[in-house]
């Protein structure tokens, strides 16, 4: 695991001092810069038998039990995938961290360190923990075992109880300046800026959505919505009721970009389409784009569900078709 470039000054920030780090860290920041990465680097440097500066050292013993995901001074807790996780099935891991996680770590930190040095515990999402998990772990809170570091990794820390992050020390990652972002994806292969402004300026969800298949089914989806009819929005539907959460998201991202160009500010997640944003803001009624994008917002909270995709996507995408076509025949 490695540092993002970004985030080296946070790094410095909290490492500079080795005896002054905290037991308890709330890691934040939007999705997609690096704070997973941040994270493991962090374990794995406190465990390392022969820390840097900017990192361990990954050759050590402890790093290589580290990198094999088998340091006995170590713990990753992660949503369970149970039978209290309904409708996740099929996906990696579930939806919450439950007690019976928080209670395993007891016997964790009832126990010397192996190696006679710190032990560690990352719990992400932090924001997954139900509440009787994030009871269980403020008493942890409030009384740290000794040499215990925990990292509590969060996208939307005002999810957590407020006393489970008073106990924290607090450090926010931020997205890095564009042309950071640029160089760095640009260092793994992707040239593409378009994609950065598609995901808000997030580098590594960047480089997850320039996947080949999915720049093409985005390309296509763009191009109806550029371009709609009543025939191909139905058969768009059709074909993308697998992936409804990625139209949703694609969508709403499209009528924020209309509502941004009618209000007269620039586009901001599809710039390169800006022209025929352009078009279609210029003709569309704006309370009726406004309504399709809160019915939208309405609608994502049930994206997780087993609904019947096609239908979904075929009432948003008539809705939008309807706030285009008002303008022009009235
Ligand atoms: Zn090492």
């Amino acid at each position: 695991m490695r540092l993002h470039p970004w985030n080296l000054a946070a790094w410095h920030d909290l490492t500079g001092d080795r005896t002054r780090l905290p037991h308890a860290l709330l890691l934040h920041g939007p999705r997609g810069i690096g704070k997973r990465a941040f994270a493991g680097t962090l374990a794995q440097w406190l465990l390392c038998e022969v820390p840097g500066g900017e990192g361990p050292c990954g050759r050590c013993r402890a790093c290589v039990w580290f990198e094999q995901g088998a340091h006995p001074d170590y713990r990753l807790v992660e949503p369970a995938a149970d039978g209290s996780n309904e409708g996740d099935a099929g996906k990696k891991g579930g939806k919450h961290i439950t007690i019976n996680e928080i209670r395993s770590l007891g016997d964790f930190f009832g126990l010397v360190s192996h190696q006679g040095g710190w032990r560690v515990v990352v719990i992400q999402p932090a924001e997954t923990l139900n509440a009787a998990a994030a009871n269980a772990l403020l008493k942890t809170l409030e009384e740290p075992p000794a040499d215990v570091m925990i990292v509590l990794v969060a996208h939307q820390p005002g999810r957590l109880p407020a006393t489970v992050r008073s106990r924290c020390r607090k450090l926010a990652l931020a997205r890095p300046a564009r042309a950071e972002a640029e160089a760095w994806l640009s260092g793994q292969g992707l040239t593409d800026p378009a994609t950065l402004a598609e995901v808000g300026g997030a580098p590594l969800l960047a480089l997850e959505y320039a996947e080949p298949e999915r720049l093409a089914r985005r390309d296509r989806f763009l191009g109806v919505l550029a371009r709609p009819g009543a025939d191909v929005l139905s058969r768009l539907a059709q074909d993308s009721q697998q992936r409804v959460d990625e139209c949703w998201g694609w969508l709403a991202r499209w009528l924020y970009d209309l509502l941004a160009l009618q209000a007269g500010t620039a586009a901001r997640y599809f710039p390169d389409l800006e022209p025929a944003l352009r078009e279609l803001a210029a003709r569309a009624r704006p309370a009726a784009l406004w309504q399709c994008q809160q019915e939208l917002m309405r609608a994502g909270r049930w994206l997780r569900h087993p609904l019947n995709g096609q239908l979904l996507l075929e009432s948003w995408l008539l809705r939008y078709l309807d706030a285009l076509e008002g303008r022009r025949d009235g």
